[in-house]
């Protein structure tokens, strides 16, 4: 998808940037979209100066993102990845210490905890609906065995209200060819979006 090479571009000359932003840098790295990052929103590998990104954060819709667009999702993204560089680094380190947060600061996204890091299940493709409440599932894998909604049926399992399968969908990955306006309008705020642009805060 050419929109998609083009965002892999552009986040790597951020990326570089945020990288520039913070004490100390970082050595190069490397930023590339890979259809196998599939629990998170990205990687990193420390050792070889690489961050790779989930491209299935473009199988969701705006709505379902806490920053509202692919576009901020992904920055934010590129962000929080730029200062694991740059910690590990300087520093050997690797985790979401006080001096993590401080330094994402620096590039304008306030410390929000795990919810920083994305939906894990962006690549879902089975759904799954409670028989009782219509509450929804998404998975990445069938479920084995008798699951009932944990909403209606807390801690144990109860068949009057069973999650049933609604919706197999394609391969995650060939289902992102549907998804290609998405990308271009994400490279389009990309575009015209100032790197220093702070992020908005995210509700807990
Ligand atoms: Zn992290
Ligand atoms: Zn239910």
């Amino acid at each position: 998808m050419r929109a998609l090479q083009a965002l892999e571009d552009l986040a790597n000359e951020r990326f570089d940037a945020y990288l520039a932003l913070l004490p100390g840098g970082a050595p190069p790295h490397r930023v590339e979209f890979s259809r196998r990052i599939t629990t998170s929103w990205a990687l990193i590998y420390y050792r070889r100066h690489l961050v790779r990104l989930s491209p299935y954060l473009f199988l969701l819709d705006p709505a379902d993102l806490p920053r509202g667009t692919h576009w901020r999702e992904l920055d934010a993204t590129l962000r929080h990845e730029a200062v694991h560089a740059n910690l590990y680094a300087r520093r050997g380190e690797t985790g979401h210490s006080a001096e993590f947060h401080r330094r994402l600061a620096r590039l304008g996204v306030e410390a929000n905890g795990e919810r920083d890091l994305g939906p894990e299940n962006a690549a879902f493709r089975f759904v799954y609906a409670c028989r009782q409440c219509d509450q929804r599932w998404r998975r990445r894998h069938p479920l084995r065995g008798n699951w009932s909604c944990g909403a209606c049926a807390p801690g144990r399992y109860d068949p009057a209200c069973r999650m049933e399968l609604r919706e197999e969908l394609g391969a995650p990955w060939a289902r992102l060819a549907d998804r290609a306006a998405l990308v271009e309008c994400a490279l389009a705020e990309a575009q015209r979006t100032p790197l220093r642009e702070p992020l908005p805060t995210l509700r807990a």
